[in-house]
């Protein structure tokens, strides 16, 4: 009998299509490495998501071990060379969470613009802040979208046919015409969207071409009115450039999902600033996500099990 090892909670959907398959489960939340190391002895497949790290030690033990799947995007936590040694197929979702983060790319854009999450906690505070709560529609402004992926593009839906708004992208790859057209994305550098976008939103992955991307000089090249928001990974930004610009006024605010360090330390200066909203990295963290990113890879196990 085929047997999973679960080594993450997935979506109850994507258990289901395990067993319907007809193949044991194991189930066992986040083991240590010593503890992987015994369960994936006799398994054909195992599933993580962000955690628990699948090392080169856990993978040699894995005798039966014909495919890893993370239900979700990146691979960081696997050893792929040693997966690639053993010729061990490795398999992920990264489609899944695509209309999630770009919904909380107007999330945050909308919490910032009309000083939402900022009323919310004066509020709780007791204090009345409408006259200090005057903001800006999304409708008629420019955004600039950082990385045309799969988030970037449905971010550039969301903004054309939801709020009406101009879009500017830029990417080291230029989109299809017929992709360009239909969402009515101009292609520019990144120095000119800087210049030109009210809303600047991050979507490229941390390579070290994207590291420190947005770094002071390019802060500095920003509209004072214009907002950054980051929803890619933290390292894209330079925080303490960030810091400085958002304290200065050289930008009017930013929104970020994610940071340079995860969980952000407690009083961090960015924490500190009334111009910012900040949540703890939940761009894939909807239900639509996590049952797409668990039965998108499971549909891959079954397939690639009952043909091997
Ligand atoms: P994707 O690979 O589909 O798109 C990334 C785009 O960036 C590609 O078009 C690529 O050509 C472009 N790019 C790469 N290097 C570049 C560079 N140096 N300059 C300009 N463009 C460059 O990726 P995606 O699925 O759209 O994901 C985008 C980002 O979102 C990633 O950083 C991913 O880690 C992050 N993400 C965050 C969350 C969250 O919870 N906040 C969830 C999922 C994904």
């Amino acid at each position: 009998m085929v047997k999973v090892l679960v080594a993450a909670p997935i979506h109850p959907d994507a258990v289901k299509m395990l067993k319907d398959a007809g193949f044991e489960i194991v189930y066992e939340e986040y083991p240590s490495v010593e503890r992987l190391k015994e369960l994936i002895r006799d398994v054909d497949a195992i599933i993580v998501r962000s955690k628990p790290k699948v090392p080169a030690e856990v993978i040699e033990a894995g005798e039966k071990l014909k495919i890893i799947a993370r239900a979700g995007v990146g691979l960081d936590n696997i050893d792929l060379e040693a997966a690639k040694k053993r010729g061990i197929k490795v398999v992920n979702a990264p489609r899944a969470p695509m209309r999630s983060v770009a919904e909380l790319v107007f999330g945050l854009a909308l919490a910032l613009l009309r000083r939402i999450a900022y009323a919310d906690r004066k509020m709780r505070e007791g204090e009345w802040v409408k006259k200090k709560c005057l903001g800006v529609e999304l409708h008629g402004k420019t955004i600039g979208i950082v990385g045309f992926g799969r988030i970037g593009r449905e971010v550039a839906k969301i903004a054309k046919y939801g709020f009406g708004m101009n879009i500017m992208y830029y990417d080291v790859v230029r989109a299809p015409k017929e992709v360009e057209e239909e969402l009515g994305a101009v292609k520019a550098d990144l120095e000119e969207i800087l210049r030109k976008a009210d809303i600047v939103t991050l979507h490229v992955p941390l390579l070290e071409s994207t590291r420190h991307m947005i770094n002071e000089e390019r802060l500095k090249l920003m509209k004072k009115s214009a907002i950054l928001i980051n929803t890619s990974r933290g390292a894209v930004v330079d925080t303490e450039a960030l810091v400085k610009a958002l304290k200065e006024g050289w930008i009017a605010g930013a929104a970020l999902d994610v940071f340079e360090e995860e969980p952000l330390p407690k009083g961090h200066p960015l924490t500190k600033l009334d111009n910012v909203v900040l949540t703890p990295h939940i761009g894939a963290s909807t239900e639509e996500a996590q049952r797409r990113a668990g039965i998108e890879v499971v549909k891959q196990i079954i397939e690639y099990l009952k043909s091997s």
